[in-house]
């Protein structure tokens, strides 16, 4: 596939992409919009000017601040704008190339529009679906002989987060203050966090689901998941750990959780489908998932102090996960809960096997028991103020590349 605009072949976005998010162009109201190389496509004004007619789509669902209403007319319908859009930047279409007026209102240039949240996610639920994280930090808190609980291998653990405090790329978080917990014999403090930490996810965003009641079955589930971002699941380490037991995480987790501005719609990920690793025991049959529902995309998270460098501490892959995204819909709707269009599924901390493919700093530096030094001479065992955490993602084959561009979050001091 090549287009008739020119696209960079280091591009983030090029045609085989076309991921959706929403977008200000400079001081006018929000739109929907697909990145292309170095430009916006306004889907808004598309729509209005009538190249999106025939896919069946009866009001302008892309004059809005978020992609709920149009993700909720369904993934058919979302491969359809994609499909179109595929055809209209094709090298043989002239329909749009042609058409100097038009273009010039269809394209922005992505330097001059703000990135806002692609969606208001009613609800968002947080896996814990790497092998290597639970592992990891079941050998840290627990015992390294045994480290995994009972239930881990026979359903995706996860919790149900805060939907209100997810925040989009380039958003920066204040430090959170919570109850620590500095001694075994003394109170609690309520203090700033002394363990901030950063999470390396990804996350789905579903359609609507079935009425509250009906299960969606691991066949089904890929009809309903839309799309994919990259996602920090910021923690506060010590507020979770006091905190924690016995009803799981809650105000260490709640704070602040960023994502990037780009959708990746599921049809651009079809080449970079791989085997998961083996499942044994088996999972019960509600949860058996056939076929390659894994995605080799690789991850990397940059850690740039203030004023100082980017530096990369992890390097990792999203294609180890033990649970994939299939099994966790089909377990998250197992019991009748309802899915709704724009809500966020995040996969829980990804590492892969080696000690650099860690992808969070409690693993990184083991519990701050092994602070890395950065180049410039400065130490870390989580995260300092003024820090900015960068995760990348991208999946790339045979010249194609599927680029979900970056996540990136500065941390400013608790506020007193
Ligand atoms: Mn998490």
């Amino acid at each position: 596939m090549k287009s008739w605009l020119e696209i960079s072949s280091k591009s983030d976005f090029s045609i085989h992409n076309l991921p959706f998010g929403i977008f200000r162009h400079k001081k006018s109201i929000p739109h929907a919009g697909v990145a292309i190389g170095d430009y916006v496509i306004d889907l808004s004004v598309l729509f209005d000017q009538g190249s999106l007619k025939k896919e069946g789509i009866k009001k302008n669902v892309f004059e809005a601040d978020a992609l709920n209403d149009f993700i909720s007319l369904g993934k058919d319908t979302g491969r359809k704008v994609r499909n179109r859009l595929i055809d209209l930047f094709g090298s043989d279409n002239s329909e749009l190339r042609d058409n100097i007026d038009l273009k010039e209102k269809t394209l922005h240039k992505l330097k001059d529009v703000t990135m806002l949240l692609p969606v208001k996610p009613g609800n968002y639920t947080d896996f814990y679906s790497s092998l290597e994280h639970a592992t990891n930090v079941g050998s840290m808190f627990r015992d390294p002989e045994n480290p995994l609980l009972p239930n881990w291998k026979w359903l995706p653990v996860g919790y149900h987060g805060r939907a209100s405090s997810i925040v989009v790329s380039g958003t920066p978080i204040q430090r959170p203050k919570g109850q620590i917990k500095l001694s075994e014999n003394e109170p609690p403090v309520y203090a700033p966090t002394m363990a901030l930490d950063f999470e390396l996810e990804m996350a789905f965003i579903t359609t609507n689901g079935k009425p509250l009641g009906q299960t969606i079955l691991i066949e089904e589930a890929e009809e309903y998941i839309w799309g994919m971002v990259l996602f920090n699941d910021w923690s506060a380490r010590d507020i979770q750990k006091w905190e924690y037991q016995p009803l799981g995480p809650f105000l260490g987790k709640s704070f602040a959780s960023s994502v990037s501005p780009w959708v990746v719609f599921m049809d651009a990920l079809e080449p970079f489908r791989v085997d998961g690793p083996g499942q044994n025991p088996p999972p019960l049959p509600y949860l058996r998932s056939a076929g390659m529902n894994n995605y080799d995309i690789n991850l990397e998270v940059y850690l740039q102090p203030k004023g100082g460098k980017a530096v990369k501490i992890c390097d990792t892959n999203f294609k180890y996960m033990y649970w994939n995204i299939c099994q966790q819909l089909a377990h998250q709707s197992s019991n009748g809960c309802n899915i709704m269009a724009g809500d966020i599924y995040a996969s829980g901390t990804i590492s892969g096997p080696t000690s650099d493919s860690y992808g969070s700093m409690l693993e990184l530096t083991w519990n701050g028991t092994m602070p890395f030094i950065l180049p410039d001479g400065l130490e870390r065992k989580f995260i300092d103020d003024g820090d900015t955490v960068i995760i990348k993602g991208y999946a790339g084959k045979n010249g194609i590349k599927i680029s979900f561009g970056e996540v990136e979050t500065t941390v400013l001091p608790a506020i007193l």
